[in-house]
């Protein structure tokens, strides 16, 4: 019997339109529907009965808490239906990777769960999308996917959620696992799985995105990127703001500039959590300083800012402490 497989479209360039097929920018991302996409790819047919479903059509820059909140909560179904084997979900690529890790922490089953994208719109020329698509349902239809949490499948390549990024700007193989490396790959239509991934899945995940389903925000973290010359008033600024925590993507193995340490250093006395993590494309971020750990900052480990901050998030959003954030990255 074929696996059912359920398509959620989110937008972004996979579902891009342009008006000249040699374009590959300046188009409307978004502008094609699922039903358009499935259309250009028959062969889906023949690996899997296909569903699928329009939940937004945006460009990924503009997504949402709220909207990633409405994702989790319908993949929840998603996971909990019997009648579903597999859900593949199209995504603009700019955001992808941070919706992939909120459905990574928060997953539960052993189903397939797997994003996918596209670097050139549905109209151009060599367009990426349609045999992305169709590698990533034979993923989300494969055996050997079950129990890998979620995946991202693009230029042939399998991805874990919680170590994939985009690494270039436009590049077609712009998803990368600097730290690892990919996990698999889809060989002339054949899925090949190299090594399995660290599931990284919160203990109670399944408490967790039933709780994420009544919400439609999460608190405020902001990022902050460190540079030379930072002198930290940025800290103050975004408490000011109410942020209930803040990720600070430092240098190197996430080192902050002296003046930048004292005013995190006040953040935690007056009760945010701070992430120490690095804007450096690859590594891993460690304790490093004493001063660090003495003002009660969290490494990210192979966290990036992004995912830093979601998990960070969710930690706020279900009320636990740093104590919980330091064991699960630790
Ligand atoms: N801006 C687009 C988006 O993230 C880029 C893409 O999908 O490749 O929706």
């Amino acid at each position: 019997m074929q696996k059912r497989i359920h398509i959620l479209a989110m937008g972004g360039t996979i579902a891009g339109s342009a008006g000249d097929s040699a374009a590959t920018t300046g188009y409307q991302a978004g502008a094609v529907g699922v039903a358009d996409l499935l259309a250009a790819v028959p062969q889906i047919q023949q690996v899997a009965e296909v569903t699928g479903e329009q939940l937004a059509a945006i460009d990924s820059k503009d997504i949402t808490a709220g909207l990633q909140l409405k994702l989790v909560a319908r993949v929840r179904e998603l996971l909990l239906d019997s009648s579903v084997d597999g859900v593949v979900i199209t995504h603009g690529t700019d955001t992808l990777e941070e919706s992939a890790y909120l459905l990574n922490l928060v997953h539960f089953a052993d189903k397939p769960v797997v994003l996918t994208g596209a670097m050139r719109p549905a109209t151009a020329l060599s367009a990426d999308g349609p045999l992305n698509l169709l590698d990533t349902v034979r993923v989300a239809a494969s055996d050997s996917a079950r129990d890998r949490g979620v995946l991202v499948v693009l230029n042939n390549e399998i991805h874990s959620a919680r170590l994939v990024t985009k690494l270039s700007t436009m590049a077609v193989e712009t998803f990368q696992s600097p730290n690892g490396g990919a996990l698999g790959a889809v060989n002339d239509g054949q899925v090949v799985f190299y090594h399995s991934p660290d599931s990284c899945h919160l203990s109670n995940a399944l408490s967790v995105s039933e709780q994420l389903t009544k919400r439609d925000s999460l608190p405020y973290v902001p990022v902050l990127y460190g540079h030379s010359d930072d002198d930290g008033r940025l800290v103050r600024m975004v408490m000011e703001q109410g942020a209930k925590g803040i990720v600070y993507a430092g240098m190197g193995n996430g080192s902050i500039p002296e003046r930048v340490e004292k005013e995190l250093a006040a953040a935690v006395q007056a009760g945010l959590i701070v992430i120490r993590a690095s804007s450096s494309a690859a590594g891993m971020v460690t304790k490093a300083e004493a001063s660090y750990e003495q003002a009660g900052f969290i490494a990210s480990g192979l966290l990036n800012p992004r995912k830093a901050r979601l998990l960070l998030q969710v930690v706020l959003a279900c009320g636990k402490d740093a104590a919980v954030l330091r064991k699960f990255l630790a």
